[in-house]
């Protein structure tokens, strides 16, 4: 027998649980293929999400709640040149003051965010299945879902957000460039004794960034780039002997570090799909876009895919108009290239600088820092940039 519904979502990380909220909300029938990993699972992630996420998750009722009381304001982002290059610059601080009255977003551990999504998905109706896709045709009228053990399902359009090894992907034939860094990202939270005055802070070092971003109380989430053999060596320390390298490597300015989280390896690894919709399929996420952890860009691009397709979706469907249909899909393409793309070269470029070693794309870093630091529209403008770009899916706009 064959399930149908108007739109399949395949994956409940944060990008597939969003678009399907979205999409129900809007009054399709939404089938969400889950895998058969739990949802939440033990990740030692949390997200700084900006604030047209977090209007996001306002809209759909969750913000203010139970997520706010685990999450931390962003007041202020601080960029700190740690290199040993023999030209470098002093810090720079962006603070949300200078463009506003609302911090730039807030710091939201990544378990407590998809439990709180998959919840409010089956208040919405979005029809949860343990099940992992596993194959997908994509030809005529609608696509064709079938999973690993036999399930059949038809949906005019399938919303990819199966990660970045996406089956989707492969299945709708587009292709993806990828590339790798030689480094690897520890993931883990600490305590420490001095308070850290709602402040995130990127210490630019020769293996990459390494970066604290507020929790509640005196405790901070860490985004450690390093060489993979240091990153295994830290990895496997003690908890003390870890506590003692991070406070080293933070020159004492949270104070004495303690109560080490646990601690998880992400090797650092780049991917962009050459084309972001096609086939009647259109991709989300790190199904169609990995970035290194730097200026806080990958999900608040993801939850941007995922609002613009469900506002595209939903557009369709009022009109009468083929959800899954190459008008709908090319424009899907166009928007979200125009977003992700130029963020992706920009991340690129930082963490390259860093890893490079050379003369020039360092001291193009070093004096960028320079510039941010002494000329006041400047540094405005690209905190108007780093909230996300002037054109939001409705439900992201201030
Ligand atoms: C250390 C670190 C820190 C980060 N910090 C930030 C930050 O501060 N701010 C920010 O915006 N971003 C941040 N990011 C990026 C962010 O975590 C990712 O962009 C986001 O988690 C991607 O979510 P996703 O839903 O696209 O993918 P995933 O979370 O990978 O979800 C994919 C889901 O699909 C499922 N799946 C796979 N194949 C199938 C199948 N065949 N059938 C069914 N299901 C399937 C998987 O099990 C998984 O549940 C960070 C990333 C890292 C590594």
């Amino acid at each position: 027998m064959v399930d149908r519904a108007d739109v399949a979502v395949v994956g409940a990380g944060p990008s597939g649980l969003a678009a399907s909220c979205l999409v129900a909300e809007a009054g399709l029938a939404v089938t969400l293929l889950a895998g058969s990993a739990p949802v939440a699972g033990d990740d030692p992630r949390t997200v700084a999400l900006m604030q047209p996420s977090i209007r996001l998750l306002a809209h759909l009722g969750l913000w203010p709640g139970e997520l706010t009381a685990q999450s931390a304001p962003l007041w202020r982002l601080k960029l700190v040149d740690d290199t040993a290059g023999l030209v470098t610059s002093g810090p720079v601080v962006f603070d949300a003051r200078e463009i506003g009255r609302e911090p730039f977003g807030w710091n939201i551990p990544i378990g407590a965010l998809t439990g709180a999504l998959e919840q409010r998905a089956r208040s919405l109706g979005v029809d949860i299945l343990g099940e992992e896709a596993a194959r997908l045709q994509t030809s005529g009228a609608a696509a064709l879902l079938r999973t690993a053990t036999g399930v059949s399902l038809s949906a005019r359009v399938v919303l990819g957000a199966d990660g970045r090894g996406s089956l989707v992907r492969a299945a709708a034939r587009i292709a993806a460039v990828e590339w790798s860094y030689d480094q690897v990202a520890i993931a883990s939270s600490f305590d420490h004794s001095a308070p850290h005055l709602d402040t995130s802070v990127e210490y630019h070092k020769d293996a990459g960034p390494l970066t604290t971003v507020p929790m509640p109380g005196q405790r901070s989430s860490l985004v450690w780039l390093e060489r993979p053999e240091r990153a295994d060596t830290l990895a496997s320390m003690s908890e003390e002997d870890f506590a003692r390298s991070l406070q080293a490597a933070l020159h004492g300015d949270l104070g004495v570090v303690s109560g080490i989280g646990t601690r998880k390896l992400f090797p650092m690894r780049g991917l962009t799909a050459v084309a972001f919709a096609r086939n009647r399929v259109m991709l989300l996420g790190e199904a169609a876009h990995v970035l290194p952890p730097i200026g806080a860009q990958g999900l608040n691009l993801s939850l941007r895919d995922a609002a613009t397709a469900a506002e595209l979706i939903a557009g369709a469907a009022k009109f009468g108009d083929d959800p899954g249909g190459p008008d709908l899909l090319e424009r899907f393409d166009r928007m979200r290239r125009r977003d992700v793309v130029p963020r992706q070269g920009v991340v690129d470029a930082v963490n390259r600088s860093l890893l490079a070693g050379s003369f020039l794309p360092h001291g193009a870093r070093v004096l960028g820092l320079m510039l941010a630091a002494n000329i006041g529209p400047l540094r405005r403008r690209i905190m108007h940039q780093g909230l996300g770009p002037v054109e939001l899916p409705r439900v992201m706009r201030g």
